[in-house]
């Protein structure tokens, strides 16, 4: 058999949902040398890499850590271990994230309770409160990526009474404050590909010590039990560092290499910095006389959702942003597959020459 030339990759300018161009510095800690995942230099690798995350988090929970795989495993990990058989998730759902923690609890064994919003609009903490007397859980997505929705977390921290809550915060840390102790949040969890700007493969994962002690004993899954997990960071207190998986080094590398670069500009500065970026560009579809899709007052900086103008083929102009351009941007999500384009401007991209290419460049595709 031939083995064939790798096809040359081109360089890309990763607008769309996720993920994005990472930080420079996360990149170049990729090409670090590989150590072994309980070398003494690696555990204050992490052990730093989990204490930035705590800052990202806005939160002191001991048990903060990257989990070894993408966001959907850190939904996977919240859920199994915080429900089972008999026990009652109320869920919120305004969009394709809500509808996957569904999926997630109902494998779990909850007794799912979803409460629906209409796409584009966010979640209605009222509505949640009122869903059922006493669940185990409620859950919602705090950046709704396929929407382009932010929700009042901090709001549903203030009715969740006895329940524990679950936070979805994949498409905003590193973007946009998070204070998982302040709105209280017992089980969070993130991703790197987003406005952490690092590649994808991480799970950024916090959970309070009232939602740990309240843990399934013994999770269906082994790989995400944060019972076992315990000795693989500095999670547990006071204890030696165990074998439970190998840890991804360079992964690990990569993401610290990428908070502190965070951090260097500050986490409010970067917030701004997307602020401000998304700003810029949504006033600039509009004056191109372009409709934003998600509701106005809760949309996200960082992931615009923009609706296809009638008689537009979305996908064609999608082609010919990659083709002319190297810029890719997403379809809408769901039944606004292509009706919809989502536009991110995360991590280093976050910044106005990123907005002036996007608005020219969408120009010319659209003439
Ligand atoms: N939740 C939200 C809000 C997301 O945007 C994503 C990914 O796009 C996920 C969960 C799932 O993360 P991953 O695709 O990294 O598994």
């Amino acid at each position: 058999m031939t083995h064939h030339a790798a096809q040359i990759i081109p360089t890309r300018q990763l607008f769309g949902p996720g993920p994005c161009n990472p930080y420079p510095e996360a990149t170049a800690a990729l090409g670090l040398p590989l150590i072994g995942h309980l070398d003494p230099a690696f555990i204050a690798r992490m052990d730093r890499t989990c204490e930035g995350l705590r800052t990202l988090w806005g939160t002191r929970n001991a048990r903060t850590l990257p989990l070894s795989a993408t966001g959907s495993a850190g939904m996977e990990a919240a859920f199994v271990n915080t429900v089972q058989a008999g026990d009652v998730a109320v869920i919120a759902v305004n969009g394709l994230f809500g509808e996957r923690m569904c999926e997630v609890a109902a494998r779990a064994g909850a007794e799912v309770v979803r409460v629906d919003h209409e796409w584009g609009t966010p979640v209605d903490a009222g509505r949640v409160a009122e869903a059922h007397p006493n669940p185990t859980v409620i859950a919602a997505v705090h950046a709704e990526t396929s929407t382009g929705v932010v929700s009042d977390i901090a709001a549903l921290g203030a009715v969740k009474g006895d329940a524990l809550l679950i936070t979805d915060a994949v498409t905003s840390i590193g973007g946009m404050p998070v204070l998982a102790d302040d709105w209280g949040i017992d089980v969070g969890y993130a991703g790197t590909q987003k406005c952490i700007g690092v590649a994808p493969g991480l799970a950024p994962f916090t959970i309070s010590d009232r939602a740990f002690e309240r843990r399934v004993p013994k999770p269906q899954s082994w790989y995400l039990d944060l019972g076992l997990l315990g000795g693989y960071t500095n999670g547990a207190p006071g204890g030696q560092r165990t074998y439970h998986h190998t840890a991804p080094v360079a992964m690990v590398a990569s993401l610290e290499a990428g908070i502190d670069r965070i951090l260097a500009e500050g986490l409010e500065a970067v917030t701004e910095r997307h602020r401000a970026a998304g700003r810029g560009l949504q006033d600039g579809l509009q004056e191109m006389g372009l409709e934003l899709f998600a509701a106005e007052g809760h949309r996200l900086p960082q992931l615009t959702t923009v609706k296809v103008p009638d008689g537009v083929d979305s996908a064609a102009v999608r082609a010919y942003l990659l083709e002319n351009f190297n810029i890719e941007i997403g379809s809408g999500a769901g039944q606004y597959a292509a009706t919809v384009w989502r536009i991110g401007l995360m991590g280093p991209n976050a910044n106005p020459a990123s907005v002036t290419l996007l608005l020219g460049a969408l120009k010319e595709a659209l003439a």
